[in-house]
């Protein structure tokens, strides 16, 4: 032991005796603290420019949503009354929102409703996707079906082809413990060729985020979300992997050049730009929209503004947005949801909530505005999908 901290410790022994007389006054050790994170709500501290856009810059369509519940819901015991679609168009020239998209305009009957209750009742401010009817893939014509009821629905004012990510995670080939149906199983080809032929793009949606395909633990990021809904990880069982989704879907990207595929959510890897950026390199048929996606966006506002400058012409805009309550906060059609969006896209603010729930619904972190300029929002917010869907650019 050096000789310094031998002289320190008998010096320290030697006042001993004097602290020991006097009385034991030490203020008490405050126990340590424990907080379930359930009911951590941190309120930051920082003090910075807060810029409110009430209103998009430019007339909006909305190329995902969902909007066909609102033809659908009922007044709920205990629940406030559903929201109506003169309240939702009231919103709409509100925030600026031109058109909305509704994806899942079902097929056959529902498809009919659909379009009867919104793309007809409200001219020019809705229009309706078809989807595959999955319950018809094991009977033998069931490609030919599939691509000629293309035809039947386009006929019948459908503009679109909506595939949910069930296609690759729940579709079965019988009931609920046959092996998985392929992304790319050639039954659905005619189908992919069908739309092209129509001109009617293909909505996409594959796999889910990155962190639903991890073991939902203490190093997940979507802890919060996925200790609520379990059953939204796909990690383990005999799911795909999330890369093989992935690489199924940009498989038939491939196959179809002649068709148009939108996928919906960033490609559904905002989590690593420079793989969506390399696939839109590649696939000129490749469009990406971002909706409920500016969580992950937003947290990395340098990476995602040059994305938007490399890409202009094939970004949609897209909000997910649902009627009266979707099991996903951030996705409830209302104008605060819509104005997050517009803060993000429209200003350079930084650290704000990406969503009005109160815990930030898809992480817990806050997102930073990427400023984008008159020409890229005008492409994104309007023209972008308008060209898509053939209407006039403004
Ligand atoms: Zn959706």
């Amino acid at each position: 032991m050096p000789n310094t901290t031998r002289r320190t410790l008998l010096k320290a022994s030697t006042v001993l005796p004097l602290s020991a007389a006097l009385p034991a006054q030490q203020p008490p050790q405050p126990a340590k603290q424990q907080l379930p994170l359930s009911d951590f709500r941190p309120k930051s501290m920082l003090v910075v420019p807060e810029t409110k856009i009430a209103r998009a810059k430019f007339p909006v369509i909305d190329v995902h949503t969902h909007v066909g519940g609102v033809l659908r819901a009922r007044p709920a015991a205990g629940k406030p009354a559903p929201v109506d679609l003169p309240q939702i168009v009231s919103w709409m020239d509100q925030l600026n929102l031109s058109l909305l998209l509704n994806l899942t305009g079902g097929y056959g009957d529902a498809l009919a409703r659909n379009i009867d209750g919104l793309d007809r009742k409200r001219p020019g401010r809705f229009l309706s996707c078809v989807q595959p009817d999955w319950n018809r893939l094991r009977e033998p014509n069931y490609p030919a079906w599939q691509a000629a009821d293309l035809a039947r629905a386009k006929q019948a004012g459908a503009v679109g082809l909506k595939v949910l990510k069930n296609l690759g995670l729940t579709v079965r080939e019988q009931g609920k413990t046959g092996p998985l149906v392929r992304l790319d199983d050639p039954r659905f080809d005619p189908m992919w060729d069908a739309a092209g032929k129509l001109n009617l793009p293909v909505f996409i949606h594959t796999s889910d985020p990155d962190a639903f395909f991890t073991p939902i633990d203490r190093f997940n990021e979507r802890w919060d979300e996925l200790g609520n809904h379990p059953d939204w990880s796909f990690y383990g069982r005999d799911f795909p992997s999330k890369p093989e989704l992935l690489a199924a879907r940009n498989r038939v990207i491939e196959r179809h050049p002649k068709t148009t595929f939108v996928c919906l959510h960033v490609a559904n890897h905002p989590e690593n730009l420079d793989d969506v950026t390399a696939w839109l390199r590649r696939y000129p048929n490749m469009l990406v929209e971002i909706g409920a996606r500016i969580g992950e966006l937003g947290r990395q506002p340098r990476r995602a503004r040059r994305f938007f400058d490399e890409f202009p012409d094939r970004i949609l805009f897209g909000t997910d947005a649902t009627p009266n309550g979707s099991s996903v906060p951030q996705q409830d059609l209302t104008p605060a949801m819509y104005q997050c969006y517009f803060r993000f896209l429209e200003t350079l603010d930084e650290y704000f909530d990406y969503s009005p729930a109160e815990i930030p619904p898809q992480g817990r972190w806050r997102i930073y505005g990427i400023g984008l300029p008159d020409d890229i929002l005008r492409k994104l917010y309007h023209d972008n999908a308008a060209r898509l869907l053939g209407l006039p650019p403004l």
